[in-house]
């Protein structure tokens, strides 16, 4: 047995949680080494306090389960059978009256919560998510090189994204070059929809690129992540397109500013929101606290978004092993928009960077 599955069994006997059933691809993978998007079929994870935990999933992805790592009983199922069935055998021969059930509530649909609770009758279905998130957030060593390795190519992608700037050259062009890079060093998947955005576009923290050319005077923001063995980079930045004008300057100084205090102020604990107040502060001072619409940032890992979440309130206190972004922004609609992003891990010391590209303002001749 894994030291995670035994971390939520420790959970699970404190709680007096007798079934755990995850549903989720992410948290399957983070309890059980196996990773499926297995679309509308059933893929879950039953955990208990004491007996064999069992992963149920397609027929045709049992292979692929053995060769994860996973050794443990695995049911697979043809798509004429119902799983349905065969968990509950399962879980017969294993328990008789469940009274506390974890499932993920914000991940289970309708359709089979009616499952389980036909399943398990009268029992109480508590939330696993929070455990799970907890667990998560603090990465091991293991964790933190896949991330390292999937941070530097996010940096390379970025190099990549420079080198490919021209008069004239789209959004689109641009992304279709750095994306044509990476899969040529076998990046397979990027972590969410690579972001290419110039001028105007990039005053919407959230832009879609298009067919938009880049123009000299403009400033270019970049957001991207790249994959690898599941888990995920994400880091922005924004170059100029030639000279800029002093008030993009002056706009991109202070969330160069603001970005270096939160990496510096990132450390064992501070709590989240004391992080993300050192970034506000001194947007605010600056006079663009309205231009700064979102959180700090956001945890890193198997999800490109998970704990902890740098926001404003947040009391959680930053521990090591922590790996999350600082990616203040400033978007004044029709003038300008840049944000920095980096992803970083806490050491006992305070911040490990993770992303390296160059921070200070690249001009692109
Ligand atoms: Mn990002
Ligand atoms: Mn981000």
């Amino acid at each position: 047995m894994n030291q995670r599955l035994k971390k939520l069994q420790a959970w699970m006997k404190e709680n007096g949680i007798e079934v755990s059933f995850i549903t989720s691809s992410e948290n399957v993978f983070y309890l059980s080494g196996f990773f499926s998007n297995p679309h509308e079929r059933l893929l879950a994870l039953a955990v208990f306090q004491e007996e064999e935990p069992f992963l149920v999933c397609p027929g045709m992805e049992v292979h692929d389960v053995k060769s994860s790592g996973w050794n443990q009983e695995i049911i697979g199922y043809s798509d004429i059978e119902n799983p349905w069935e065969l968990v509950h055998t399962s879980i017969k021969k294993r328990l008789n009256g469940v009274q506390k059930v974890a499932i993920e509530k914000e991940h289970m649909n309708v359709e089979r919560f009616e499952q389980l609770t036909a399943l398990f009758t009268g029992a109480a279905f508590v939330s696993a998510e929070e455990k799970l998130r907890k667990l998560r957030m603090i990465k091991d060593a293991k964790e933190l090189k896949i991330i390292e390795e999937a941070c530097a190519l996010a940096d390379y992608a970025i190099e990549v994204g420079c080198s490919e700037i021209k008069e004239g050259r789209t959004e689109l062009e641009v992304l279709n070059a750095v994306e044509y890079a990476l899969k040529q060093k076998g990046v397979t998947e990027m972590s969410f929809s690579t972001m290419v955005l110039t001028g105007a576009n990039a005053a919407s923290p959230h832009g879609n690129p298009g067919g938009t050319k880049i123009q000299k005077g403009d400033l270019v923001l970049f957001d991207l992540g790249v994959v690898v063995d599941r888990y995920c980079s994400d880091i922005t930045r924004t170059v100029a397109y030639g000279d800029i004008n002093d008030k993009q300057k002056e706009i991109y100084d202070t969330v160069l500013k603001a970005q270096l205090a939160a990496v510096e102020a990132s450390r064992p604990g501070v709590t989240a929101a004391e992080v993300d107040i050192t970034a506000r502060r001194i947007i605010g001072d600056a006079g663009y606290g309205e231009y700064f619409p979102h959180r700090l940032g956001h945890g890193l890992g198997i999800s490109v978004h998970e704990y902890p979440s740098m926001t404003e309130t947040n009391q959680l206190v930053i521990e090591e092993g922590m790996v999350y972004t600082i990616e203040p922004g400033i978007y004044v609609p029709g003038v300008a928009g840049v944000r920095i992003e980096d992803d970083i891990y806490i050491t006992a010391d305070g911040a490990k960077v993770l992303t390296k590209f160059p921070k200070e303002l690249q001009i692109i001749r």
